[in-house]
């Protein structure tokens, strides 16, 4: 069956890492005797600068007809100087909210030949592996009102909820949860907030029908000390749109390195939204040292998640495990000193395993 694969490459290294990223696809379309439809789409600055959108509905009609969206990265100093509605990162907004992809997945682990450059000890990290299951287009980022009152002397934004909009959520983490270690944590601030106590609920709720999920509720700031205390006993992690904006940013930190860490949004239906988390690193950008990793894991679980491929998503983390073994490093994961490799090469290498 033939599958229909947008490529939104963006800005900066998005677009290094894409092509390689297309080349993967490719592969792996081929091995199964299949060519799979990859079509490019402009988003974020690049977008900007040709149409004057930052989304531009040519893109949304794109990725709407896809099975999967594969994105890069957006924005750079060129843009800077825009108002919010007019910057690249309008576009990435606007797309999660087009395509209703409720749920970011952020797989956080670390690799044994990589524990050096954690922050924390490596004894601490070894074996690190969980999800961060995060809300993302309901609460504070959406909810109206949301403006300055009184002549800008008052402000309000609104953290809003539905009980439906939180059930989808929670329940897409203890389906990751069962299929995984069976260890669900929930992340709120139901000491204050009413929309916590009312997640917390609907969490219980949801509860009764995985009996072999383990469930703790942890309060946000007690959660963010307990993420680098204790990273190993995580399995999965669900919160809140803006707790876990921070807790992901946080948790992607004690791995030591941002160019290995990919993320999947999931909607209902339609097409899944796959990024590296990274962003389009304006510092290396056009030089041929980004390193692709983030990408490729980012297609695997894009196997895995809107193409049903779960043999493919196995592949590519084995061969993306495999080049780490074996010592390969990109230049940001190299120590002072040490040989890197340069993107095409260390994709070639991937490739070459997939
Ligand atoms: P954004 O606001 O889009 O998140 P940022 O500048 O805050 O951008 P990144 O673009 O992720 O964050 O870059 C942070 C640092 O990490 C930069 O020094 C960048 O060069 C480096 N970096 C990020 N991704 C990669 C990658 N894939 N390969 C190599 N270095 C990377
Ligand atoms: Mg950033």
């Amino acid at each position: 069956m033939t599958k229909n694969i947008a490529i939104l490459p963006g800005d900066g290294i998005g677009r290094e890492v894409t092509a390689e990223a297309v080349k993967l696809v490719q592969i792996v379309a081929a091995s199964r005797g299949e060519t799979w439809n990859l079509e490019e789409g402009l988003i974020g600055g690049a977008a900007l600068d040709q149409t004057g959108s930052p989304l531009p509905d040519e893109t949304l009609r794109l990725c709407q007809a896809a099975d999967a969206v594969l994105l890069g990265a957006v924005g750079g100093p060129k843009w800077d100087h825009l108002p919010g509605d007019k910057r690249p990162e309008a576009g990435l907004l606007g797309i999660r909210k087009a395509l209703e992809v409720y749920a970011n997945l952020r797989p956080i682990q670390t690799w044994p030949g990589l524990l050096l450059a954690s922050p924390l000890k490596p004894e601490l990290v070894e074996g690190v592996d969980f999800i961060i299951v995060r809300e993302l287009t309901g609460g504070l980022y959406f909810g109206q009102p949301k403006a300055r009152l009184d002549g800008g002397e008052a402000v309000v934004d609104t953290l809003h909820y539905t009980r439906a909009e939180i059930r989808r959520v929670v329940k897409m983490a203890f389906e990751l949860a069962k299929g995984r270690r069976g260890r669900l944590t929930s992340v709120d601030k139901a000491n204050v907030l009413e929309s916590s106590r009312v997640w917390r609920e609907v969490v219980e709720e949801v509860a009764a029908s995985y009996p072999g999920v383990s469930v703790e509720h942890l309060l946000v700031d007690n959660a963010a000390m307990q993420i680098i205390t204790r990273p190993k006993t995580f399995d999965v992690i669900v919160t809140e749109n803006m707790f876990g904006d921070i807790l992901s940013d946080e948790a992607a930190v004690i791995t030591g390195s941002i160019g290995m860490l990919p993320s999947a949004s999931l909607g209902e239906a339609g097409p899944g939204l796959y990024e590296p988390v990274h962003g389009s690193a304006p510092d290396i950008a056009g030089q041929g040292l980004a390193n692709p990793l983030a990408t490729f894991l980012s297609v695997a679980l894009m196997m895995r998640h809107s193409l049903h491929f779960p043999e493919a998503a196995d592949a590519i983390e084995q061969a993306v495990h495999g080049v780490i073994e074996q010592g390969i490093r990109t230049r940001d994961l190299a120590r002072s000193g040490e040989a890197f490799v340069r993107t095409a090469e260390v994709s070639a290498m991937v490739c070459e395993d997939v």
